[in-house]
This record gives structure tokens, sequence and C-alpha cells, in this order.
């Protein structure tokens, strides 16, 4: 990852000229141990291909693609050159950023340069810069950029009034990002001011994080203050980000343009209106970029510099993206555009020279402007998420039986219901507008008749709600208004649609929310069926009875949408047991069995399942008697569970005597009284990254306290373990950005993370401590691996203890990283209990990503491997008198309880659903059994091993 940070940093070099300056840039980029000797040739290759100047003062020295191999690690270098050296062509360096890339990381941050390119006068500020850290203060950026694109555009609002129209306009700058909570009143007590021709003007400074303008449209005119209202401009202001704007809007007012504004037909027009560019009216085409490594400096130089030699207007943007055309005379706006191979695009020029120019230059797309290109597989454009990993192989035989990774128990016997994402054949052009309009209609009268019959079919509310919004989707004007838009432009109904479907979803997904990206992801869901029946493609009946669900891999968003009473097994073909899904799976009960292989989707729609979800096999088109067998199985299973039931609340002991605590995994303070109703003795886990994820921003302190008390509330005495906030690996917060990491898995995560944000962790800590009023309070930082850190977050718990004093606190560390538990015997002496994390242990011990696609199904945490980490947990605890407890999803697989209670585990930690099963099994047991069992299990030779061997305990 290519990071900008003062410590890359050299100051006050000089240079006689281009060729000390790369003595210098490979002086430092082999010195520190990034490239290796002979890198100084890689880049005198690169800079006789073309001068790597970028404008404003600045040149960014690297290799050639052929000589990537002399470079050992990915990284930058800036060297500071106050007094300028000539880089050719009149060209002054002030600041040369050498790059050592191993692939195409520097398009990353030439992206990130551009942006400080586009302002002021860049070359100056960096001669003059006085310390790194203005230098890196320049790259960044100034005071950002106004945001205005069609997301914070809205025409034909259904808004009665003044008041209703600003409120939409904050809630579009909320969407976007650009306000926080508050903006939104702070702007209803803002002056409005007529700016004449029905357009009003509105803004406000107070909960701005970055600037941006929204614009809404009433559908039919309003009037305010006794005049009339038909578009108001709401402005995030900050800075004079948006003084460029105000000087184009005046100017339109002037020339009597204003009223266009809220009569435009779309979305595209207004921005268009307001860039004060037509390029709605020119013409265009499309070309597919196949440069390998997309269009980085050269290529993108070379475009700039056959797009100055027409006499006209050529503007460039990425097909469907939805964003501006930028000029395509303009390097650095080239270069921000960060296209990749296999992107398409889209090329506008001035209708006067369009018919000379467009050719000229997509021809010199097409032979890679001055690379050696591959072409594209059949010219069409390269998807970068490549759908199914290998050709898909032939159905499993009738009667055949296959393993896959047991995700929740339970036997499921259903028809075979499989769901893969498919592909569209479809004209991109379209016989009339009228025509195709008709046709589109016809589609979406078809799609809303199907989801509304589903909607009269689904029980369960959330789901019902689901299918609502996707009703909603159908019917939003301003997806309308862009297909027609498009329609209007020659295109068929099913391009245009499938066009204005990825363009929406692919912004929602851009803002990185979590909730939005769910959104992106049912519109891409409702876009599918449209396109199904535009296409003519018959999308395969939901079956009538209870099915088995087969998917690719299960995404968390396709659980919850999930029919409980309809769906009686889910089926994946890859994924692993201990993935954040297949863990919401096992909370809604639903049997899975996870990381079955490609050949899972080769079944036929309807062909009979009987998959076990405890076991993890799965018998396709099953006999008989087989059949017969596994229902009398499945009602012992019932039985058993309502027998667990009845006992739910009584305590877990074995045979012998021998009481192991069993509480519950809460991922929310609402399922706290829940969890106590199946008989869960505490909280053993409470993933509090839920509740931060649950808000749109940090929650503060009273938030945070308010929640925490829910859950004593509701635990009446009961003991809560709290784990500080576990965030980055596979939890992002979406308002608190980590940079890309390679391994994010490796990087900055849980206690790693919020050690570096003390104040974060010091406000959970204090909304913990002042919560519990007396009441027992654990609490465990997560991904702990050196003492070190153990003591940093320990001396800060206690240091608020003081502060707020606690009449029953513990403090302890999640064993998840297999340093802690080796080094278990030291940190027993310190902490109060260990409580073991076996997702992460598993996935940190065994060296298999945990959502790896294909290798988590041998993630499994009865590997004997795990279990000695876990033995040597428990063992130097009990020596200090320390309890252990295992909260990740081994707690829950009754195969894996009898060995942990035989390795000495004193409390179980599972999804509230499991309390009751997991009681029941532990009453079964004798101890002395289960550590004979135990004892075998840790010499065993594998986790199928150990398995077999609980198979038959
Ligand atoms: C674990 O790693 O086992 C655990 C309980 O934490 P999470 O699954 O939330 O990472
Ligand atoms: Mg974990």
């Amino acid at each position: 990852m290519l990071e900008l940070t003062p410590a890359l940093v050299s100051m006050g070099l000089a240079a006689t000229d281009k060729a000390a300056a790369l003595q210098l840039v490979a002086g430092r980029l082999v010195g520190d141990g990034l490239a290796a000797e002979g890198y100084l040739a890689a880049l005198q290759a690169r800079e006789a291909q073309g001068s790597t100047y970028l404008g404003q003062g600045l040149a960014i020295p690297h290799g050639t693609p052929e000589t990537r191999h002399l470079v050992h690690a990915t990284g930058v270098r800036l060297l500071h050159f106050p007094d300028g050296v000539d880089w050719g062509d009149g060209q002054r360096v002030y600041l040369a950023i050498g790059i050592a890339a191993k692939s195409d990381e520097h398009l990353r941050l030439l992206q990130l340069l551009t942006r400080a390119l586009g302002e002021g006068d860049l070359g100056d500020a960096l001669r003059r810069a006085e310390s790194a850290e203005a230098i890196i203060a320049l790259l960044q950026g100034g005071p950002g950029e106004l945001a205005l694109d069609e997301q914070l555009v809205a025409l034909g609002s259904t808004a009665e009034d003044f008041d209703e129209l600003a409120l939409e306009g904050a809630r579009l700058l909320r969407r976007a990002g650009c306000v926080d909570k508050g903006y939104a009143n702070q702007l209803l007590q803002g002056e409005a001011l007529p700016l004449g021709e029905g357009l009003w003007w509105l803004d406000s400074d107070q909960a701005v994080s970055r600037p941006g303008l929204a614009f809404v449209a009433p559908r039919t005119p309003l009037r305010h203050e006794g005049q009339p209202l038909a578009g108001l401009f709401c402005l995030a202001s900050r800075g004079d980000a948006h003084v460029a704007l105000l000087e184009r809007l005046c100017a339109l007012l002037i020339e009597g343009r204003g009223a266009e504004l809220a009569r435009a037909a779309d979305r595209r027009r207004v921005l268009e209106t307001l860039a004060g560019d037509a390029t709605a009216d020119w013409p265009s085409l499309r070309v597919p970029l196949a440069n390998a490594h997309g269009l980085h400096a050269r290529p993108a130089k070379e475009l700039a510099q056959l797009a100055k030699g027409f006499a006209g207007d050529i503007r460039v943007r990425v097909a469907d993206s939805g964003l501006p055309a930028v000029s395509a005379r303009s390097l650095s706006k080239l270069l921000g555009l960060g296209i990749r191979r296999g992107q398409v695009l889209e090329l506008l020029a001035e209708p006067g020279i369009a018919a000379e120019a467009l050719p000229v230059l997509r021809q010199a797309v097409e032979q890679g402007l001055g690379e050696e290109v591959e072409p594209l597989a059949d010219g069409a454009p390269e998807q970068p998420e490549a759908e199914l990993p290998e050709a898909a192989p032939a159905a499993p035989a009738p009667g055949s039986l296959l393993n896959a990774v047991p995700a929740s128990p339970g036997i499921a016997i259903g028809p075979a219901h499989v769901r893969v994402a498919r592909t569209f054949d479809y004209p991109a052009r379209g016989e009339t507008p009228a025509s195709e309009r008709k046709h589109l209609h016809q589609a979406l009268a078809q799609v809303r008749a199907e989801i509304e019959a589903l909607v009269q079919r689904s029980e369960v509310k959330a789901i019902r709600e689901i299918f609502v919004t996707h009703l909603e989707m159908l019917a939003d004007p301003a997806l309308g208004e862009e297909v027609e838009a498009r329609l209007q432009r020659g295109e068929s109904a099913a391009a245009a649609w499938a066009g204005v479907i990825a363009t929406a979803a692919a912004q929602q997904e851009s803002l990185q929310d979590a909730l939005l990206a769910e959104r992106a992801a049912d519109l891409r869901d409702v876009g599918r069926r449209v396109l199904a029946k535009l296409c003519g493609v018959v999308e395969q009946a939901e079956p009538e009875r209870p099915y088995v669900l087969v998917l690719d891999e299960m995404a968390p968003s396709d659980v919850a949408r999930l029919d409980r009473t309809r769906v009686a097994g889910i089926l994946t073909a890859r994924g692993g047991a201990t993935s954040h899904s297949a863990i919401v799976a096992r909370a809604l009960g639903i049997p899975a069995l996870v990381g079955a292989g490609a050949v899972v989707l080769a079944l036929e729609p309807g062909t009979p399942l009987l998959l076990d979800g405890g076991r993890g096999r799965l018998v396709v088109a099953p006999e008989q008697a087989l059949l017969e067998r596994a229902r009398a199985e499945h009602q012992d299973r019932e039985r058993l569970l309502r027998e667990a039931e009845a006992h739910k609340l009584e305590p877990a002991r074995t045979r012998d005597g021998h009481s192991v605590e069993v509480c519950a995994n809460l991922g929310d303070a609402a399922g706290a009284v829940a969890a106590v109703e199946q008989g869960a003795e505490g909280v053993g886990l409470l993933r509090t990254e839920f509740i931060f994820m649950a808000h749109s921003q940090a929650p503060d302190l009273a938030t945070q306290e308010a929640d925490y008390r829910k859950v004593f509330d509701a635990l009446d005495g009961r003991p809560l373990v709290a784990r500080t906030l576990d965030v980055g690996g596979d939890k992002p917060l979406p308002y608190w950005p980590i940079a890309h990491e390679e391994n994010p898995f490796l990087g900055l995560r849980g206690v790693r993370l919020t050690l570096q944000r003390p104040k974060v962790m010091e406000t959970q800590l204090r909304a913990l401590m002042r919560a519990s009023e007396g009441r027992p309070l654990r609490i465990m930082f997560p991904m702990v691996g050196s003492v070190g850190e153990w003591r940093q977050a320990r001396d800060m718990a206690l240091r608020l203890a003081e502060e707020i004093p606690q009449a029953d606190l513990q403090l302890g560390i999640m064993v998840e990283v297999p340093s802690a538990a080796l080094l278990a015997p030291v940190l027993a002496r310190e902490v109060d209990f260990f409580s073991i994390g076996t997702n992460d242990l598993t996935q940190y011990a065994l060296a298999i990503d945990r959502g790896h696609p294909t290798l988590s199904a041998q993630a499994d945490g009865l590997h004997p491997a795990v279990l000695q980490l876990i033995e040597l947990t428990v063992r130097a605890a009990h020596a200090r008198g320390k309890w252990v407890g295992v909260c990740g999803e081994l707690a829950a697989d009754p195969l894996a309880v009898p060995l942990l209670v035989g390795l000495g585990v004193d409390e179980l930690s599972v999804s509230a659903r499991s309390v009751p099963e997991v009681k029941a099994r532990i009453r079964e047991l004798s101890l002395a059994d289960a550590q004979e069992l135990a004892g075998v299990a840790l010499a065993a030779e594998s986790a199928e091993a150990v398995r077999a061997l609980a198979e038959k305990f």
C-alpha cells in the first residue's frame, strides 16, 4: 500500500539536473530496501519512454513493468528540491516522488496526487514548504472539492412546502456523507435567499464534514414567502469550495437560464447545466481500455496530447459511473479517473469536431495509447470481480454423499433451489424509444405483480419490508428519469435499465456506508428480476414446499432476507463455519452446510436433498430408507430440543456433578432479554462493534451507556462480559476508515486499533463502568498478542475504575492470537480471566483466512493444534486460579462440547438460540469420560480424526 507520511520525505536536497535527481531517488529506494541495486537503470528507462513530470512542480519517477522484478517491497520516497530540477521541456520539479511498485498500486497514488494538482499553485507551495508535514499536507489536497453529483440532485420531490424541501436536501447531503446529525436543524434556521426564477438558496456550515451542494425541485411548483419556489439549493458550506459553482450559477441567472434547472428532464442535465457544459447533446462513443495497468501516467499523457490537437472540447468519463466527464486535455483530471483495465471509457466531443475526433481517439485507445496491449476477451469489458472459480463440474449423481463444513446443526430435507448469478444477453440499441418504453413497462408490471405476491406471502415482517422496499425502488422516479433519457438516446430497454441500475448501485456502494451498500444489493436484486423479464429469461420459481437453498456464497444480507418458514436448509459452494454470515445462519437456527464446492451449483433444481448441518454431510436424491432414518433422527432431535427447552433455565451440570456455565453471545443490546429467557447465565461475549455499526457515527458516551445499561438491566445481576470495540479485518466501521491493508486480518484489528484511538476506547470503558452500577462487569480486550498490549489496555481500565468505582469488575483478554495462548502462563499472573475466541484462534493457528472462499472449509476449531492451544490456556489459568471461557463458534458445536468440557473450560458462550441445547449436551456427559476423550484428541493427527473420535463418544 502506498501511503504518504512525513517520515518518507527528505527535505532540502539539491540536484544539478534530472540525472542527478534520479540518482538520489534510486539511492533512497535502494538504500531503504525497497528496490534492488540497478533500479536507477529502471528509472532511467522509464524516463526514456516519456517524462514522469506530472505538473505543478511534481514528478513521479518509477520503473517500467519489465523491471518490477527489481522491486523488493512496494513503497514511495519523497525528495524535496527547493531550488528545483529541470525535468526537460522547461518543466521544474520541486518534489520527486520515487515509486517502487510491484503491481499497479501507484495508480491509487496518482489518484490521490491529482486531487492536490487541481488546487491553486501547488508547485510554488511545494518549493516554499519548510517541513515534511507541510509537504504531506499539500499533497493530500486543500479544503476538498465541493460534492455535487447525481445523488445530490432530486427532481419531482413530493415535498409540500419549503421546510420539507430543505429537509430533503439535508437528507441527500447526509446520505452523501457531507453532513452529520444536526445539520438539518441548523439549515432550517438559516435565512433563505431568493435567487430569482423560482430558485432559492439555503446554507449552513454547522455539522459539515465535507462541502457539498444539493438541489431539490418539487414535483409541482410551490410558493414560499409569497414568491414561487421551483427549486432549492442546500449548501453544506466549508471554506470557499463552493465559490466557483456559485459564480457559474450567477452567470446562469444573469443569462436568464435559471428555470432550465427546475425544468430539467433528468439529474444529469441539472449537473451539466450547473457545470456550464452541454455534453448531453454531444456525440459520444464507448471504448474499453485494455492497458494492463489502466490509464496511468503514460497513456493518459498520450490521450491528453491527442485531445489537445483538436480545436474543440473533448471530455472523458468512466461509462455508467454516474460521475461527470472531465476534460481529456487535463492529465491530472484523466489520472483522477483512476480507470482500470477492462473499464469502458465514454468519450464525448463537441459537435463541431466529433466526427473527426472521436474515431481518432477510439483508435488510439484501442491501440493502447502508446503501450502494447493484450486485447480484452471478446472486446468486452472484463469483470474485475471474477465469478465462479472454475468451470461448473457435472451434477453429483443420485445417492452420492458429499462432505462439507457443518455451519449450523440440524437436519433439512427438501428440494434444491439453486440460486446462481446469471448473465444476460441484450442488444445495446433499441428499436424506437416508444417500443422500448412499452417493453420496459410490461416487464416492470410483471415484476411488480410478482413482488406484490411475495409481500402477501411473507409472514416475517423484516422480509416483507425488504420486498416493499423493492417495490419502492421500482417506482423510484429518479431511476425512471434516467432510463427515459437513455431510451431517448436510442438504447434498448434492457441496456438502459441495466446501465441505470449498475450506476445507481455502484454509487451507493462507493459511499462505504453499510446500510447504503445493502440498499445497493437490493437494487441489483430487483434490477436482475426486471432484466430477466426483458431478456425473456425464466427465473426458477421458488418451490412451494420448504426447500434447501443452494448458493455460491452466503452474504450476511442473503441470510437476513431468508424466509425461515420456506428455507429448510442452506448449502453453499464456498465459505467457512466461522465467517460472520455462517454465524448469522446459526443464530437464525437454519441448518447449514458451507464450502461444499462448486459441484453443488450444478444440482438440477428440485433435486431432493438431505442435509445434515451437524455432521457436515449432504446426500443427493437419498433413497427412501435413508430419508426415513433421517426423518426419524430429525424427530428425535426435535424431541431432544424440546426437552432441552423444558430445562433451559436449570444450570448445566455433568452427570458427575461438574458445573459449566453457559452464557450467550450478543450482537446488540436488545437481545439480552431473549438470551435470559433462553437460559443464559450471563452474557459471555457482547460484540460491542455491532452497537457501533448500528450508528452512522461513533456513538457518544451517553448513547453507549444507555445501550450497556439495557444489557445490565436485562441480566438482572448476571455477569456481563463486554468485549471492547473489535473492528478491522472483516468488520469495517464505515465512519472509521482504515487505510487499505494487504492483509487486514494481520493488520490493525481489535485492541491494536483501539489503543491507537485511546479516546474511543476511554469513552467505551467509561460508558461500561457508568452503566454497571455495582453489577458484575467483565471487560475483555480482543486480539491481544503481547503482554504489553494487555498492560496498556488494563492500565487505562484501572485508571478509569478509580474515577468510576466498580463493585465487581474483572479484566481479561480474548485468546485469539496464538502468541496469547503461548504466553498464557505469563498473562495468567495478571488477567482475571481468559475467553478463547476460537474463530480467530483457528484462523491464525492454521493460517487460513476465516472468510477464504475455498480454504476456510478446512479451518476447523477441532484441529488438534487448536485444542493444544486451548489446553495450554486452561492449564495456565487454572494454575493461577483464573477462569476460562470459550466464546467462538466451536462452543456451540455439539461434537466440540464434550472436548471443551474435558479440556477444563469453565464457561461456554454461544448464540442465545443454542443455550438450551448446549446445556442439555453437558448434562449427558461425565467429566471423567470427557477428560479421557480430550486426552486422546490432543494426540490426534487431524481435525477429521478428532471429529471421528467425538462422533463415537
Ligand atoms: C472469535 O474470534 O472466536 C470471536 C468470538 O470473535 P469474532 O468472531 O467476533 O471475531
Ligand atoms: Mg475474534
